[in-house]
């Protein structure tokens, strides 16, 4: 117990290179949010602000695509807007060889699975239906940072494809494969393998797994990963690739 850190003094003596994370450290990420629902867009800056993100809004499609043009880090895009929608946004975007890589999150009221695949096919790096808790939100820019980092074997540009194994998730198709076979997934099996994929060798808590995959707000048992676990196993075929690790959750075969 001697060794306990007791006072903010102590912290600063005994780790004088690596401070501890505190609200309003910028952690350098530009994020634009494309959004008209005011209250929403308060509940955004607010946490992403304390995120250290460096946040510009623009409440119209027309404002969006112009701000845009400072090429932010992520953009985070709603469908329904005043003006130009969103999906005429991400055409516009995708279109312009200045603003075309730029990672775009869809935030969209709309939860039927036409619209995702329209978003998807548009070029979206992904989907987030609302309502969402900030916390999920938080994950996914996060995991789209991490996927913007990594470059391509050209070393340039995000990377959308994860491959381990003989399983390849193609991320800006929605599209999953086993040695070439497309496999048949729900967006919640997607996800858990996308999650699972990423990392293999790495054990994921149920509640890790269940906030990728099924998300936070969700009112789920502990087993309903299984289930969910079970489902994908059945369709990755029989070899045996997603492992149970005892009394945690699971992982990829290494
Ligand atoms: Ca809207």
């Amino acid at each position: 117990m001697s060794s306990e850190v007791t006072s903010m003094k102590d912290v600063k003596k005994q780790a004088p290179l690596k401070a501890a994370p505190a609200p309003k450290v910028k952690n350098g990420i530009k994020l634009l949010i494309i959004e008209d629902e005011k209250a929403l867009v308060d509940a955004l800056v607010y946490n992403l602000d304390r995120e250290g993100y460096e946040v510009t809004v623009a409440h119209d499609g027309q404002d969006g695509l112009r701000k845009a043009q400072a090429i932010p880090d992520i953009i985070l895009l709603d469908i329904m807007l005043p003006g130009i929608n969103g999906i005429e946004i991400l055409r516009e975007l995708r279109g312009n060889e200045k603003t075309k890589s730029i990672p775009v999150i869809v935030v969209s009221a709309k939860s039927e699975e036409t619209d995702q695949v329209v978003g998807f096919s548009m070029g979206a790096d992904d989907y987030v239906t609302k309502p969402f808790s900030v916390k999920i939100l938080l994950q996914r820019i996060n995991a789209l940072q991490r996927r913007a980092e990594v470059p391509t074997k050209e070393g340039q540009g995000p990377v959308e494809l994860i491959e381990h194994k003989q399983v390849k998730v193609d991320m800006v198709k929605h599209r999953a494969f086993i040695l070439d076979e497309e496999l048949d997934l729900t967006p919640t099996e997607f996800r858990l393998l996308e999650c699972l994929l990423r990392s293999p060798g790495r054990a994921f808590s149920r509640q890790h797994l269940m906030d990728s995959a099924i998300g936070e707000g969700a009112i789920v048992l502990e087993r309903t990963i299984d289930v969910h676990i079970k489902t994908l196993r059945k369709k990755l075929g029989s070899m045996d690739m997603i492992e149970t690790v005892r009394g945690l959750g699971y992982r990829f075969k290494e």
